[in-house]
């Protein structure tokens, strides 16, 4: 069975590599961090490497420390976490091959030896919490408030979709354990810096909509302007998320002149991590992203395009299939 595997495998090893993927969100840097402490908790020496380090809404939590940019040689067994390709790790395993891959993106590409991918987990923090006590190792609180951010953090609140009542119950015992789920939730989902809010703005001021699809970008200009230096959406994806009667929202951020990020989110039945996978993306039915080559405009006009085609596509064929019934 796939845990002794796990197990076996941690036993076997002194040295540990832990790692996720770039610009890290709340489960990355959680399951990283909760995974790392339990480790080092039965004596294995541990190494957590997270390319683009933790930015500072995550930095509160217990083990930040111990992430590090590169690793350092001497690994014996490579874990990689909440990562759905190699890429996404941004480099930092050389041609290494991982040995565990620990996710639950629906594209995840199964590059490790033993993969544990559970697409219909809330998040790879749900599944750690899961699964940690069949590998030896246990909950501390600091663990606990890790796990519990990263499900927090991927289930915006267990507001998505794919939020069950397992993942309330692996969320619950993480609280017994000594984790305050209103202090982390806060702290996760609520604050935002006067600079990200900035940013937020002059996004949400070009914000456009045409046929249940509702757009807009954030450029490099809007960065400088707002002063929020963070690479990430500064979790405007989130807010997109949120208005109403939408049926995909479409995030462009702008990287450089010659790349974006896409960021979709979809409402309901459209799953959008085909298409995201389609452009060398990858992610959930509901929240996905791919990074593409281009400008800003070029990419939005190719993306939207696309995205209005898929739309119609599945709606004419929900439109046909109800038609077949009758
Ligand atoms: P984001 O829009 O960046 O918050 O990402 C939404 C979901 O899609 C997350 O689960 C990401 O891990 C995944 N995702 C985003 N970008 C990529 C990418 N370039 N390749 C694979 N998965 C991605
Ligand atoms: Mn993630
Ligand atoms: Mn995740």
């Amino acid at each position: 069975m796939i845990d002794d595997m796990i197990r076996e495998k941690i036993v076997g090893a002194s040295s540990i590599g832990i790692t996720s993927h770039i610009r890290p969100d709340g489960d990355a840097i959680g399951a990283s961090l909760g995974l790392g402490m339990a480790l080092l908790n039965i004596g294995k020496k541990v190494q957590v490497v997270l390319k683009d380090g933790i930015s500072s809404t995550f930095r509160h939590l217990p083990g930040a420390d111990l992430v590090k940019r590169a690793f350092e040689p001497g690994i014996d067994l490579m874990i990689v976490d909440d990562c759905s390709d190699l890429i996404r790790t941004g480099g930092v395993l050389g041609d290494r091959i991982p040995d565990i891959n620990i996710d639950h993106h629906i594209t995840n590409e199964l590059f490790a030896e033993v993969n544990l991918v559970e697409p219909d987990s809330v998040a790879t923090s749900a599944i750690l919490a899961k699964h940690m006590p069949f590998w030896g190792l246990s909950f501390t609180p600091e663990i606990a408030k890790t796990l519990l951010t990263g499900i927090l953090s991927d289930s915006i609140g267990f507001r998505t979709s794919n939020t069950t009542s397992e993942s309330l119950r692996l969320a619950a015992g993480l609280m017994d354990v000594g984790a305050d789920i209103s202090e982390l939730y806060n702290k996760a989902l609520l604050t935002h810096s006067y600079e990200a809010t900035k940013f937020w703005g002059f996004a949400l001021a070009r914000m456009q909509r045409e046929n249940g699809l509702v757009w807009t970008a954030l450029t490099l200009d809007d960065r400088k302007a707002s002063g929020y230096f963070g690479n990430d959406d500064a979790d405007l994806t989130n807010l997109l998320s949120s208005i109403e009667s939408y049926e995909v929202a479409v995030l462009f951020i702008e990287q450089s002149i010659t790349r974006t990020r896409v960021s979709w989110r979809s409402a309901g039945e459209f799953d959008i991590s085909n298409l995201a996978h389609e452009m060398g993306g990858g992610g959930h039915p509901n929240a996905a992203g791919a990074e593409l080559e281009g400008t800003l405009a070029e990419v939005q006009e190719k993306v939207l395009r696309m995205t209005q085609d898929y739309l119609k596509q599945v709606k004419s064929y929900a439109i046909n299939s109800d038609g077949d019934r009758k």
